[in-house]
């Protein structure tokens, strides 16, 4: 029987009316149905309707994203989105702008204990959320190399703490293809990395299977 010790919150929470441009969250129809109707103190009947962005907080990208016949969130089975992940820790080399190179993330990689075939690979810049036209300078990116070679070693879903994995240079979610064209989702703005205390960890990546819709925001668990 599989056994853990802590369960690590790994998504950010969504503030609906809070979050930022372009990623605005609307909850409308929160409200009470009917708040005439006789109720005990305290109580109402409350069913939310929330119109945001697929891509806003913590979220999951799929191949459809960007690949007309990739798959869309109803056709990711739950083994893409759950088991065994090496946490690379990238902090070192994870500066603003810069692209992390093959010999970087290898480096990362080794001390994480290697990437073995069918891992999620959950990637630690210490870099969050940046919004804005110049959010490429002020994160880091990976380059196409990194990428590439981590693709090889046969991962199945890739998450990383920052909102991107291109670098200002490379034209528009280019990179977001080399996971996409190998049937690997990308998870973007994960929270909390730096709780886990492990290189290596089970997570659990759920999001919901909507037909026709290629991101969402998730829960992202790892246990340790
Ligand atoms: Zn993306």
């Amino acid at each position: 029987m599989f056994s853990y010790r802590r369960v690590v919150e790994l998504s950010h929470v969504i503030h609906p009316g809070k979050e930022r441009r372009p990623f605005e969250v609307e909850l409308v129809g929160a409200d009470r149905i009917d708040p005439n109707l006789p109720r005990a103190e305290g109580q109402w009947y409350v069913m939310g309707n929330l119109k945001h962005t697929a891509h806003v907080g913590t979220h999951i990208e799929t191949p459809f994203h960007c690949l007309r016949e990739g798959d869309d969130l109803s056709k990711i089975g739950a083994d893409r989105l759950v088991g065994e992940a090496a946490v690379l820790d990238l902090r070192d080399v994870a500066a603003p702008g810069h692209a992390i190179a093959l010999e970087e993330f290898q480096a990362a990689a080794e001390k994480a204990g290697g990437i073995r075939a069918g891992d999620i690979v959950l990637c630690h810049t210490g870099h969050s959320r940046h919004y804005g036209a110049d959010a490429y300078a002020r994160r880091p990116g990976f380059s196409g190399e990194a990428l590439t070679w981590m693709v090889e070693q046969g991962v199945k879903l890739m998450g990383v703490d920052t909102g991107g994995i291109e670098t200002r240079e490379v034209p528009e979610n280019a990179y977001h293809t080399i996971l996409f064209s190998h049937g690997i989702c990308l998870i973007e703005n994960l929270a909390n990395l730096a709780a886990l205390t492990q290189p290596r960890v089970m997570v659990f990546a759920l999001p919901l299977a909507v037909e026709g819709l290629e991101a969402i925001p998730l829960r992202v668990v790892a246990l340790e």
